[in-house]
Parts: structure tokens; C-alpha cells; sequence
């Protein structure tokens, strides 16, 4: 029998396709075909890559932000050949979802460069599947509220959050319908602790962003490796969570946990905690947002078992808040509101650039976001616009202050 193959396959974009969440995404892709019709493909600069990709899945459009030490003309030509749309230049994620309409959106482009995109996938109410944490942080109550207003869903592919939206999966809002959300009472997200975990600070001192960006657990890009080691990420989290599940700033805890299998955990009314484990494998929360995503079961067989061994030795630890003073500062940030958690975004994206070109030291990150932070007081927004600007201007100030120390 000849079955009629069914060709209207949900459409998606991925935004940051040529990165490490994208490459666990189309991993992913390749396992379960037939799935996605992926519809855009965009990038930064790695224009080869995103060919390959292009010549793989034959997307209708390709949107790069900008190339270096190549024929644009050529490029587009070439270009042409996979796919329908070809567009370079910048905000070329927002250009992407100008060019073609999809039902789902992959926000995987690094930090604040990815926040236009991101609120526009959530303006328009698609599924927005989001590695991009930096947006929630920098504007989560503008997207919140613009969620609901869309109807957009939101689904976490950060491990952590991912953990905890499956831990929660089925609770209801309403208190009186059980299990309900009412009965948890804390969240509580793990952090490897990077790979400076037991330094000193006098060791801390010399670290050097090669050894920063050598995550001892995750495959990741230098960005979020390096915020990995100043703890930076576990804050950036600590927001995350806070937007996307509406909880308590201090029913938010993070709990260091260097082998990773333990993802997030959360407690209950009755003093039940209730956890989330599974290997260090970013496909697990991309597969699980893809399928609620799609609204279809689980993906079969996606993560490998944690063996014995490595069950063997969990080690639980707290967070030692003199050395890495990251996570306290956000929450702070976050009781203050408004602008506050963007102006410490803002000032980490400044310094890991400035780390990873060797123009500051290690420590000079916290120093830094200290440094916008008493310079910058916080303020209401209610544009994506202003917070953009904000973000130039923290950037242009620490600059010169790096410039003249
Ligand atoms: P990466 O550096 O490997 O990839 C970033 C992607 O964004 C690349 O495709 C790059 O070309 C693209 N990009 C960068 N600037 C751009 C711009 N201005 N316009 C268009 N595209 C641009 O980073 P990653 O590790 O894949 O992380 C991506 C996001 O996912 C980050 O926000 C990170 O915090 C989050 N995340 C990553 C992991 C992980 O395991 N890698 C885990 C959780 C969350
Ligand atoms: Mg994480």
C-alpha cells in the first residue's frame, strides 16, 4: 500500500543553529527524521557551517549576522542553490523570522544579541524553545506579560529548568485540584561548580580563559563555559528560574553538585525532595522541550544511563558565596527589578569578551558587574529598545573604565 506522506511537518527555526546547542539539536534531528521541517537556519559568522547544514536540511531561508574574508556576492549565489531566501546582515535572526512563518523557534543564539529574535518568536506566540537565558534575564517581565498576551509557550533547554519543569509536569496552578503547585515549596537548581570550584583566590587571580572555557562536564560555547567557572551562570539560572516558573526569589536555591547527574531538585510541603538525574547530555532537555513541543511522547532511547560507577559518588556541597559572589549579587538585582538583572547581564557580556581577548583578569568580571552596577541605578523599561541601549551604554562606560585603570 502507498500511505500518503504527510507534508505538512510542523516548520521550525533554529536561531544560533551553527553553535553547541545547535549541534545538539540537529544530532537530534538526524536520529528522529520526519519530525521538523526545518525552516530557517541562522547563524553569526560560520558561514561554511551553516552551508553544510543548508545543503543537509534545505531550509527555506539562511540568515547570517556577518562574515569575514569572503566574496558576499559569491556567498549568496552559493547560497541560492539550498535554500529559497539567503540574508546577511544584522539582526539576522529577526530577519529569519520576518522571511518564513514556522510553529516553532529555537532560541540558541548567544547572550543579548539574541533578545530581538527571541521577543519577536514570543510576540508572534510560537513554541519558543529557549537556550538563549540572557533575553529572560535581561527582560523577563516584558516577556512574561508578552507571552501571556500571545499565548506563546515558553520551554526551557537549560538543564536545570528543564529538570524542573519535568519534576513539576501535571501540577496544577489551581490549589485546590492536587497534585498542585502549591505543595512545592522550593526550587532548587545544581551547579557543577566549574572547573575552579576548590581554588583559592589568590589562584583564581591567574586563571587564563583557556583554562576557563575547559568545562570539566559540559561541551559548551566559551560564553557560557566562562560563566560556568565565575558561577555567573548559576545567577543567570537563578533569574531564569525566577521568570519562567514565577517563583520567590528566596525559594530559589542552588546547590553545587560537581558530577552533574543530578540536574535540579525540588522540595516539597511535607519536606519530600524530588529529583531530576541523567547523563550530562544537552539532548535530553532538547528532546524533552521539542516534544511538549510537539506534543507527543518522550523520544525513545535519547540518554545513556549514568553507570554505577558514576552513581557511585555524588557529592552535594554549598555554594561558597566569597569566592564566587555571583549568585547573591542577581538576587539582589532581582528584589531591585526593573533594569537591574539586564545591567548585570549586560556588564558579564562586556567582561567574558574582554576576559577571553586578555584584557582583564578573572576576577575583573564580578568586579566588573559591581562596577555597572553601582554606576548604573535600576529602572523601570517597557521596551526591548531601551534595554538595548542600556546595554551599549554599560558597555562603552566599562570599557573606558578598563581603559583607564
Ligand atoms: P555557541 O557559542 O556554541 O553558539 C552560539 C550560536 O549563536 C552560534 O550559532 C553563533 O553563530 C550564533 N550567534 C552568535 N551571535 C549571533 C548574532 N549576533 N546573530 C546571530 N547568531 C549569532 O553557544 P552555545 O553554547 O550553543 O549557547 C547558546 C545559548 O544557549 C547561550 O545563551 C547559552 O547560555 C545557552 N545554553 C547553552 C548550553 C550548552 O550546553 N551549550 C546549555 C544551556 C544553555
Ligand atoms: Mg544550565
Amino acid at each position: 500500500l502507498n500511505i500518503a506522506t504527510n507534508n505538512t511537518l510542523p516548520k521550525i527555526a533554529i536561531l544560533g543553529a551553527t553553535g553547541s546547542i545547535g549541534d545538539t539539536f540537529f544530532r537530534l534531528v538526524r536520529q528522529f527524521p520526519n519530525q521538523v521541517e526545518i525552516a530557517a537556519i541562522v547563524g553569526g559568522s560560520n558561514y561554511s557551517k551553516a552551508y553544510a547544514l543548508a545543503e543537509e536540511f534545505r531550509p527555506s531561508v539562511v540568515c547570517l549576522e556577518s562574515v569575514v574574508g569572503v566574496d558576499v556576492r559569491h556567498l549568496q549565489s552559493k547560497f541560492k542553490v539550498v535554500c529559497n531566501d539567503f540574508y546577511l546582515g544584522s539582526n539576522a535572526g529577526l530577519e529569519a523570522l520576518n522571511l518564513v512563518d514556522v510553529d516553532i523557534v529555537v532560541c540558541a543564539i548567544t547572550g543579548i544579541a539574541g533578545l530581538r529574535s527571541c521577543y519577536r518568536a514570543v510576540s508572534l506566540g510560537k513554541s519558543v524553545l529557549l537556550a538563549n537565558k540572557e533575553s529572560l534575564v535581561c527582560a523577563g517581565q516584558l516577556i512574561k506579560m508578552t507571552a501571556k498576551e500571545s499565548s506563546a509557550r515558553i520551554i526551557s533547554i537549560d538543564s536545570e529548568h528543564s529538570a524542573i519543569e519535568q519534576l513539576l509536569e501535571g501540577r496544577s496552578r489551581d490549589v485546590n485540584t492536587f497534585p498542585s503547585l502549591a505543595e512545592v515549596n522550593k526550587l532548587i537548581l545544581t551547579a557543577s561548580g566549574g572547573p575552579f570550584r576548590e581554588y583559592s583566590q589568590e589562584r583564581l587571580k591567574a586563571v587564563t580563559p583557556e583554562q576557563a572555557v575547559n568545562h570539566p562536564r559540559w561541551q559548551m560555547g566559551a560564553k557560557i563555559s566562562v560563566d560556568s567557572a565565575t558561577m555567573v551562570n548559576k545567577a543567570l539560572e537563578v533569574a531564569e528560574a525566577f521568570w519562567l516558573f514565577e517563583s520567590k526569589i528566596s525559594d530559589i536555591d542552588v546547590l553545587v553538585h560537581p558530577q552533574s547527574i543530578f540536574h535540579a531538585l525540588i522540595e516539597l510541603c511535607d519536606g519530600s525532595l524530588l529529583a531530576q538525574l541523567g547523563a550530562t547530555d544537552m539532548v535530553g532537555p532538547i528532546s524533552y522541550a521539542l516534544s511538549r513541543a510537539l506534543g507527543r511522547a518522550r523520544f525513545s532511547d535519547i540518554l545513556r544511563r549514568p553507570s554505577i560507577d558514576q552513581l557511585r559518588e555524588l557529592n552535594f556541597y554549598a555554594v561558597d558565596e566569597e569566592l564566587f559572589p555571583a549568585i547573591k549579587i542577581m538576587k539582589s538585582c532581582l528584589q531591585s527589578g526593573g533594569t537591574a538583572p539586564c545591567i548585570f547581564n549586560s556588564a558579564n557580556e562586556f567582561a567574558v569578551a574582554a576576559f577571553l581577548e586578555k584584557k582583564i583578569a578573572f576576577l575583573d568580571i564580578t568586579y566588573c558587574i559591581d562596577l555597572a552596577l553601582n554606576k548604573f541605578s535600576s529602572s523601570s523599561y517597557s521596551s526591548i529598545d531601551e534595554l538595548l541601549n542600556l546595554h551599549t551604554e554599560i558597555a562603552e562606560y566599562l570599557a573606558s573604565a578598563v581603559t583607564n585603570s
